[in-house]
């Protein structure tokens, strides 16, 4: 699947044509998507295990605040942005 943005699309047809009017028909009546929201999650505590080893997480998305406690998935459960940092 490729995005593209629609209302980019509907300004290179002429209304005035009978093709353009319905190549803005079409256009317009395709479904949307919300688009995919980027974040990171940031680090709130970390512990370690008395061997250098990181074994609690403790960690908030940048984009809803949720947090979470265990090790960070790659899409936030709460709002679903996708943690591979922003865009
Ligand atoms: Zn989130």
């Amino acid at each position: 699947m490729r995005l593209i943005d629609a209302d980019a699309i509907v300004k290179c047809f002429d209304p005035n044509t009978w093709q353009g009017e319905m190549m803005i028909a079409i256009v317009n009546g395709l479904s949307t998507i919300d688009p995919v929201k980027h974040g990171e999650w940031t680090t709130l505590q970390q512990a370690c295990n008395g061997y250098g080893v990181m074994y609690y997480y403790h960690k908030e998305c940048e984009v809803s605040g949720s947090e979470i406690h265990k090790r960070p998935f790659p899409y936030c459960p709460n709002c679903g942005a996708k943690m591979e940092g922003k865009s």
